[in-house]
């Protein structure tokens, strides 16, 4: 799921202020944004699930393969807390202010070069995004989806 899209409707400042402070909360958001049109099983398109492992993961009831909140996202395998990946990207994002990494790791007590990581990792993905056509873009997102 392209970052765009996870970003595609701006939560209230109260809902981000808890995104940018939960883990828990981020997952949420997530597999809301993730599953917003029904869940259906990458493996074997099963759209039966119940609870996986982790929270707010989701379990094929057929062949068993779950998936987590943050599989095929940005924050997948993410090394440091998501809710500070989540700001991040938001601001990457959403805000219109440039915010330099060396801020970023101020904020968020992280290492500058973590930030650094992230960030040009985030705008990679963007950029993909934006050098494709309207119909490649559409394409990728319906296998994404
Ligand atoms: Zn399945």
């Amino acid at each position: 799921m392209n970052v765009s899209r996870i970003f595609k409707h701006d939560p209230d400042p109260i809902k981000l202020k808890e995104l940018f402070s939960s883990d828990e909360r981020c997952l949420e958001f997530l597999a809301e944004a993730k599953w917003k049109d029904g869940y259906v099983c990458r493996k074997c398109g099963n759209t039966n699930y119940c609870e996986g492992k982790t929270p707010y993961s989701r379990r094929c009831t057929k062949c068993k393969t779950e998936e987590s909140a943050t599989a095929g996202t940005i924050f997948h395998n993410c090394k440091f807390p998501i809710h500070k990946a989540f700001y991040i990207a938001w601001n990457v994002c959403k805000a219109r202010e440039d915010v330099s990494t060396y801020e970023f790791a101020r904020r968020l007590s992280l290492r500058q070069m973590t930030c650094w990581n992230f960030k040009t990792k985030i705008r990679q993905a963007l950029n993909e995004m934006d050098s494709l056509t309207y119909n490649e873009r559409e394409s990728i997102q319906k296998i994404l989806e």
